[in-house]
């Protein structure tokens, strides 16, 4: 039986934290399973792919044309755009069955990234374009993102708090109003892993499970791990258990269609230990 490829999606960009990429990820692009999408990449080895932008009228389908003006005037547009592209192509790619799951590298996240506003270094909501593309190109019908980010998704809980295809699972300490599949899951400060574990599997029994979204999206932060600018008390170990726990999901409810988008986390460390670890579970 042929195993059906992880797909990671990268572009180079400045700052600290991914320094250490692709190199990082050593042993795991060679792996016969793993297909690699890049922007800029210059020595591309034999299972790597272009990635390509997003149109501009794609954009404007979940971004005001204003919004997109804001975004390009802070100089962090074509980041932003890779971040989004590689979310929209592993999404396509998933959906078509040309790859089982995907990573995606983001310069910029996109929770805090709504119909016109943005902030806290997302731009652009790559979630939001993928399942508008997801809806209205290939008819499908039923969507959860589950944000595990420290803080609260309010770009991605504006987008879909009117769309009951679409079930939002936020957990943080905030909350805003609850409506259709926008659900809120609060988070204590500080939290033990334990705790925080024992809540995601409560929520996906109780409001994923019933639902049976046809993809996942996991908007995966590491900000809330001891010493991030997020803290909440996580320890590294947390999220490569959460990374199983929502594996183990995605293949009871969606035949294992998972996309992980990076979010929040600084650290270059963190970034170092955790996200080959957590590529190494989609892959395996
Ligand atoms: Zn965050
Ligand atoms: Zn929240």
């Amino acid at each position: 039986m042929r195993v059906m490829p992880t797909g990671i999606f990268f572009h180079y960009q400045q700052g600290e934290r991914l320094k250490d990429f692709p190199q990082a990820l050593d042993g795991i692009l060679e792996k016969e399973n793993v297909f690699f999408y890049d922007a800029l990449y210059l020595s591309k080895p034999k299972s790597c792919f272009d990635l390509e932008p997003i149109p501009i009228e794609t954009l404007h389908k979940i971004h005001s044309p204003g919004m997109i003006d804001r975004v390009k005037a802070t100089g962090d547009f074509e980041g932003a755009l890779y971040s989004a592209a590689g979310t929209l192509s592993a999404a396509i790619k998933v959906w078509s069955g040309e790859l089982l799951n995907a990573f995606v590298f983001t310069g910029y996240g996109d929770h805090h990234a709504g119909s016109n506003f943005f902030g806290g270094g997302c731009y652009l909501n790559g979630a939001a374009i993928a399942i508008h593309e997801l809806q209205e190109t290939f008819g499908a019908k039923r969507f959860a993102i589950i944000d595990t980010d420290a803080h609260h998704g309010n770009g991605t809980w504006e987008l879909f708090e009117n769309d009951p295809t679409v079930l939002y699972i936020c957990f943080c300490s905030e909350s805003s109003q609850e409506k259709n599949q926008n659900v809120n899951v609060h988070v204590p400060f500080k939290v033990k892993d334990s705790v925080y574990t024992a809540l995601a599997k409560e929520s996906f029994e109780k409001w994923v499970k019933p639902f049976q979204p046809e993809i996942i999206f996991w908007n995966w932060g590491y900000d809330g791990t001891i010493g991030e600018y997020g803290d909440i008390g996580l320890t590294l170990k947390f999220h490569l258990q959460m990374a199983m726990e929502i594996k183990k999901l995605a293949y009871e409810v969606c035949s294992g269609r998972l996309i992980i988008i990076l979010c929040g986390g600084s650290r270059r460390d963190y970034a170092n230990f955790l996200i080959p670890r957590i590529i190494r579970i989609l892959v395996d």
